[in-house]
């Protein structure tokens, strides 16, 4: 028997290359554009008939080719961007496989034209189906056309594999989009059927995401930026009042070149986290660049799939470059308390029946104690409470009722000051159904959760105590004892410096036990050994070593404990501290676990609802 092993024709196996590279015609589109980018086109023109069934046809003022090559380019593995096995590890091109042309070739009708500045007259060559058909010389602008008309002709089983028109279109729309989304100095132009449908000019990034994605998304996005010596990071995020429930835009670009990254998404969804809801998603244009050589883009034919060197070190930077500059631009649009129609304080009606204010003053109350006062007003507390209620005892409009611990220690002592001096210049909040605040601001009716909303004031406050190690520290009369168990006692031994910067104070007994001697002034009412251990189990649960999340964790569980519930009826002066501690906050909108704190009922819906 003879031997039975012999080599494939190469329009053999460029048929079977193309499966890999060219799957539908977004794949050529996309190959072809790069093409031209590598050629450094400034301008570049895409037309597409039959939703480039029927044609493709990509045009360039690059470099061109000159007769020779542009022969050669069809051969199989012919590129001009390799030269060794080296060059794989310094790549700054998109293409360098040498395998889409000759693909592409094998699989429809081709017809190039080109010139180089170099050159007087341009080439025109056809070739279908991996065969060459004629080449001729061709007066020519600069740069390169190449044209690809009935893709999949002698491949039927591929082309009953396409889907609709309509997926197709979308398909091409996708690859252009993330082609385009990295190059806004290159002028990009789409004539689909003789009418040109996507027109972008040269602009700055910002610009060219609002080109594609519609010009509202300019408010919405937040910059990013940060270098290192692993690379550099930049682009936009959403702010999280605009993530969404659907599908939202989520792009990596490494250099210059989209990927897909699981790993890096969880990086940014860990630094949206306690700012939007699970279900919801934040958009996000990121850019890294990193040095070509820590990077392998060869694991994948379609190059979405990328392996880095340093990816966890790169996971970290994106997180926290994000959360940073989502705490840094403060993450809601500004409010503007509308002063202008506000309701004023109710005025004293003399025909009304009025009795007597009730002052349910709480005996226990110390105002010495609040490390509030001391954080604030280190000298001394001059929290005049005698002189606030004298204020009030002329005033029946105001009710002060209940005064805790709790309510108490919202009150900064000067912005009380200042409420005293000037209480009519304060809108009049109104308190609805002991659960909300309503308050007018200039687009609407703004209604804040009390709860949630002093769950984020207290946790800002305890993340900053925690951070610079502020919190004051009551030592308790009778210490109790906390027992841990060995695991425990260990997840103790990490954060016990963040507790010590909140207020407790822990002195190890032996045998894991240890005595509460001191506790956070703010948490009075709460069980330590109960929020000890909670503590303890939330680092445990969160098992991570990033140090800001353990911190943030400890911060809201606190903060959920001694929150003001609801029910707890609020005073004006309340309130009006409330709402200025809060839009004080870098991120009030929301509590750090992503609920939402406060919504707004914009003035055109009110005035629809009264006509
Ligand atoms: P690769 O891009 O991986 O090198 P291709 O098959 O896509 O492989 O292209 C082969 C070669 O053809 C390129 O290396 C380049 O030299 C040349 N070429 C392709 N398209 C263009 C273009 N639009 N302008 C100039 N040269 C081009
Ligand atoms: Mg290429």
């Amino acid at each position: 028997m003879s031997d039975i092993i012999h080599l494939l024709p190469d329009s053999i196996a460029n048929q079977i290359a193309a499966g890999e590279v060219i799957q539908r015609p977004a794949s050529v589109v996309k190959e072809l554009i790069e093409n031209s980018i590598d050629a450094n086109a400034k301008h570049i023109q895409i037309s597409i008939k039959g939703a480039g069934r029927t044609l493709i046809q990509v045009v360039d003022d690059g470099k061109g080719m000159s007769g020779t090559d542009a022969r050669m380019a069809f051969e199989r593995h012919a590129t001009s961007k390799i030269e060794k096995a080296d060059d794989l590890f310094a790549l700054t091109t998109l293409g360098f496989r040498g395998e889409a042309l000759p693909s592409i070739a094998a699989i429809s009708h081709v017809e190039v034209k080109s010139r180089r500045a170099e050159d007087e007259l341009g080439t025109l060559l056809f070739i279908s189906g991996s065969k060459f058909e004629k080449q001729e010389f061709v007066s020519s602008g600069i740069g390169t056309s190449i044209s690809v008309k009935n893709l999949f002709f002698n491949v039927p089983a591929r082309r009953k594999f396409l889907k609709s028109n309509e997926t197709e279109r979308r398909n091409i729309l996708s690859e252009l989009e993330r082609i385009a989304l990295v190059y806004p100095d290159i002028e990009f132009t789409l004539i689909e059927n003789d009418i040109e449908t996507i027109h972008l000019p040269i602009t700055g990034l910002k610009q060219r995401i609002a080109l594609l994605q519609g010009k509202n998304i300019i408010q919405q996005l937040i910059e990013i930026e940060e270098n290192t010596t692993l690379g550099r990071v930049y682009g936009y995020v959403s702010r999280p009042e605009f993530a969404k429930k659907r599908s939202a835009n989520q792009f990596f670009f490494v250099n210059n070149r989209y990927i897909r990254h699981s790993y890096f998404h969880r990086a940014v969804m860990t630094a949206f986290e306690q700012l939007i809801s699970p279900n919801e998603k934040p958009s996000y244009y990121i850019y890294i660049e990193v040095d070509p050589d820590s990077i392998d883009v060869n694991i994948h034919p379609t190059k979405t799939e990328v392996k880095f060197e340093n990816e966890q070190a790169l996971w970290q930077i994106l997180m926290v470059t994000i959360k940073e500059s989502l705490g840094r631009f403060n993450a809601v649009p500004s409010i503007v308390f509308d002063r202008s129609d506000a309701p004023e304080i109710p005025i004293y009606d003399p025909s009304r029946a009025s009795s007597m204010p009730k002052v349910n003053v709480d005996p226990s109350y110390n105002p010495f104690k609040t490390s509030y006062t001391e954080t604030h007003r280190p000298s001394a507390p001059s929290y005049d409470w005698e002189k606030l209620y004298e204020k009030f005892e002329n005033d029946t409009s105001l009710t002060v009722v209940n005064e805790s611990d709790t309510t108490a220690s919202l009150l900064s002592s000067n912005t009380v000051d200042a409420f005293v001096a000037d209480s009519e210049h304060y809108p009049e909040h109104y308190q609805y159904k002991h659960k909300y605040i309503l308050t007018s601001v200039k687009s609407g009716l703004m209604i804040i959760d009390q709860h949630k909303a002093h769950i984020r004031i207290l946790f800002d406050k305890y993340l900053e105590q925690i951070i610079n190690k502020r919190g004051i520290s009551q030592r308790v009369l009778f210490p109790e004892v906390i027992e841990l168990s060995a695991s425990e006692a260990v997840a103790l031994d990490s954060i016990n410096y963040d507790l010590e910067a909140l207020g407790f104070e822990l002195s190890n007994l032996g045998n894991n036990s240890y005595a509460i001697q001191g506790v956070p002034s703010e948490i009075d009412n709460n069980n330590p050994v109960q929020l000890i251990h909670s503590m303890i189990n939330i680092s445990i649960k969160t098992g991570s070593d990033v140090k800001l999340k353990i911190q943030e964790s400890i911060a809201l569980q606190l903060a959920r404990q001694t929150a003001i519930p609801y029910g707890r009826k609020l005073t004006a002066e309340e309130m009006v501290l409330f709402v200025s501690q809060l839009f004080a906050s870098p991120i009030p909108s929301y509590t750090p676990d992503g609920q939402r704190v406060l919504s707004l009922i914009p003035d055109d819906d009110i005035e629809k609802k009264m006509h």
